[in-house]
């Protein structure tokens, strides 16, 4: 169902919707771009699928391309996501001309020249700056964990970032002192009123995890994410295996696959293979979360939900985790030191310290006490910081800032 801004009076306050309003009122009929690389899958697109639509019902026109890359194109831009978040990478001459020529192939059929200005996510579409006469502020919006990128692509890359007139990064570790570009930091945010997020009642909550055949008589841990290395899942395995040695529970792994991510049945298939015991004995589920509601009453239903992620532009999903106000343990890296304050609305561990991390998970199983104390100020944190209205709010900062 299409919201309204006003609807988020009840999360924010008429003082915060009403200045919206206000800002909006210095673009009306403003046409915004934004380009990413999938519609489905991963934080880029959940993010766009919310802040396009409530743009558009505020009175900028605002539209949402997603580039068409080919499989080839995906595993070169995989390997750039990898190399940007630390790997090495072995760039040939080729993928580089495909890189280019997918990026130049969309400028042929794609009219993006009439908006006042211009919003490109992530480095899939990044080069295309470079195949239009530009003529209105084009912004970089980078959601990837930037703290140590791989120096051979990030030369190559910024040779396309100068010629943007703004780039946004989730963390302020992630600033580059080496890029001659105005930088700013904007967190994302999550929609109160989707229904990956929307409040239910516990009745719904027990049809849908009863409708995934999830068995409810042990403890939940989960985690939801796609299937990639940078999630570890297989550390989660790991942790899992430690804890329930400990307190009797399941494991619960909520994944989907995203278009523009080449790795995630191959990922999946190894984390199966290390799995067969736990599979077999029924202790570990995986679960399919194409569908917001289920995610939603999974996260609603967990007794823990870990992120154990070993780099992390931001981690929607721990946001979504605290907003439902419940016990995360998620690793204290990039995005996700931002929105955990250690003991005080959830619990930050050192991404390679299993033990660390499953003790944290077998203290708060046995002691429900702890959830109490953190639950309030988990989703007052969200509230205050990473809802929708506060990404709508800092966009058109940006917008009146650019447009001229
Ligand atoms: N997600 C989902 N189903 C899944 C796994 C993930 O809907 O099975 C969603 C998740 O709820 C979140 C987004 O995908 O909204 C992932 O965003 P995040 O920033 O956590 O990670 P990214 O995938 O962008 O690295």
């Amino acid at each position: 169902m299409l919201r309204s801004l006003e609807d988020y009076v009840e999360f924010v306050g008429d003082k915060a919707v009403s200045s919206i309003y206000k800002k909006a009122s210095n673009l009306y009929s403003k046409h915004i771009c934004h380009v990413n690389s999938t519609f489905l899958g991963g934080g880029v697109a959940e993010l766009l699928s919310r802040i396009v639509p409530l743009t558009n019902e505020i009175g900028l026109d605002t539209g949402w391309r997603v580039v068409h890359g080919t499989p080839a194109f995906f595993n070169v831009t995989k390997k750039f996501h990898n190399a940007l978040q630390g790997k090495a990478i072995n760039l040939s001459p080729m993928e580089k001309k495909l890189y280019l020529s997918v990026n130049e192939r969309f400028s042929t059929y794609t009219h993006i020249e009439d908006s006042d200005c211009v919003v490109i996510h992530d480095p899939q579409p990044l080069p295309l700056v470079k195949f239009y006469k530009k003529r209105q502020p084009w912004i970089w919006r980078c959601h990837i964990d930037l703290s140590n990128p791989n120096k051979e692509l990030w030369d190559f890359l910024k040779t396309f970032m100068i010629r943007y007139d703004m780039v946004i990064f989730s963390n302020e570790k992630f600033k580059k002192s080496n890029l001659p570009v105005q930088q700013r930091i904007i967190y994302p945010a999550i929609d109160p009123l989707s229904l990956k997020n929307v409040e239910l009642q516990d009745k719904d909550i027990a049809r849908y995890i009863k409708l995934a055949q999830i068995p409810t008589d042990k403890p939940l841990i989960t985690q939801v994410s796609r299937m990639d290395p940078w999630k570890d899942p297989e550390g989660v395995l790991e942790v899992y295996r430690l804890v329930k040695k400990k307190v009797d529970c399941r494991l619960l792994y909520c994944y989907n696959l995203a278009a523009d991510d080449p790795e995630g049945m191959e990922v999946y298939s190894r984390v199966q293979r290390k799995a067969k015991d736990l599979i077999e004995s029924k202790d570990l589920l995986f679960v399919v979360g194409n569908d917001d509601l289920l995610v939603n009453a999974i996260q609603r239903f967990s007794s823990v939900i870990l992120q154990k992620s070993i780099k992390e532009g931001f981690g929607l999903t721990v946001c979504e985790a605290l907003w439902k106000g419940k016990p995360v343990v998620a690793s204290n890296v990039g995005g996700i030191s931002t929105q955990i304050k250690d003991g005080e609305n959830g619990f930050l561990v050192e991404s390679h310290d299993y033990k660390g991390c499953a003790d944290r998970v077998i203290e708060i199983l046995k002691n429900p006490n702890l959830v109490q104390k953190i639950s309030k100020k988990a989703k007052e944190r969200v509230r205050r910081h990473f809802l929708l209205p506060r990404l709508l709010s800092d966009y058109l900062d940006l917008f009146i800032e650019l447009i001229k």
